[in-house]
């Protein structure tokens, strides 16, 4: 099918679904400038394994080297700003098509991009809470002591490391992603990957709860098979391009 077909045939279905959503993933940002973890030649972890720095067991264990390697990482992404992508998504929701969307990113670009049913299964970059008495802290103290060289930033009530509040390697999924899996159960018979390898579980087992799937990423996934259609296109055009046609038709 030629791509401009496939954007009809994906307009189509969503025009006439009663449950849509969106599972988005760290290729939506690539074009915010923010790498992902699998693109060759360019994604996180060809240049180093997130898991040894971005994990519970080092936060706790060696929390200098989690916030001298990882967290720097995240405080940049907190720079970054939406793309055409994350646009075309917040107006697919605001003229009333899309019910909410599931990201694993935790760059908050779906939030500045102005969408409000968001559910931010890997957590977000704007707090961060203390490991021992939980008090919470806006991100910025974070940076604020890493930037002092107080390295771990601890709590100013008990002293403890503080931690962002995004899911580490070795964290249980938050309550919030149970959420977005129960609303999908329920209600989703249109779903929308856009840049995900759909490979990292359990958010992986997501598409599953969909009776239809459209995805958009640039290389295959291991739902391709499985889906209505599959648009092998950047995001921020193929997105840009299917609220055009949703918003025009
Ligand atoms: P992934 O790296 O496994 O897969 C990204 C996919 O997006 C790849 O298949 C790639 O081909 C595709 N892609 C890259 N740029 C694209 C573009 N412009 N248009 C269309 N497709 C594009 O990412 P994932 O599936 O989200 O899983 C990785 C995990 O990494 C997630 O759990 C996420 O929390 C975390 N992560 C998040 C960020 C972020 O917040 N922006 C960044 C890196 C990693």
């Amino acid at each position: 099918m030629k791509y401009r077909d496939q954007i009809e045939r994906a307009a189509a279905l969503i025009k006439k679904s009663t449950g849509f959503y969106s599972l988005t993933g760290a290729g939506l940002s690539t074009e915010s400038g923010i790498p992902d973890f699998r693109t060759p030649g360019e994604g996180i972890w060809e240049k180093f394994d997130p898991i040894e720095t971005s994990s519970v067991e080092v936060l706790q264990n060696n929390p200098r080297v989690f916030y001298e390697s990882a967290f720097n990482r995240f405080a940049s992404i907190t720079m970054a700003e939406p793309n055409p992508g994350h646009y075309a998504l917040a107006k697919m929701e605001e003229i009333g098509l899309l019910k909410g969307l599931v990201t694993q990113n935790i760059d908050g670009l779906h939030v500045k991009a102005g969408s409000h049913q968001i559910w931010e299964v890997h957590g977000h970059l704007r707090s961060g809470y203390c490991q021992g008495c939980k008090k919470r802290y806006p991100f910025e103290e974070l940076v604020h002591q890493v930037e002092l060289k107080r390295i771990p930033p601890v709590c100013r009530n008990c002293f403890d490391v503080l931690r962002p509040d995004v899911v580490l390697f070795g964290d249980p999924m938050p309550p919030i992603f149970y959420e977005a899996e129960d609303t999908l159960r329920s209600n989703c018979d249109l779903m929308l990957a856009a840049g995900s390898s759909l490979v990292v579980y359990p958010v992986a087992f997501l598409p599953r709860l969909a009776k239809k799937l459209i995805i958009i990423n640039l290389l295959p996934t291991e739902y391709d098979h499985a889906a209505e259609v599959v648009i092998r296109e950047k995001c921020s055009k193929a997105l840009a391009d299917l609220a055009e046609a949703l918003a025009t038709n």
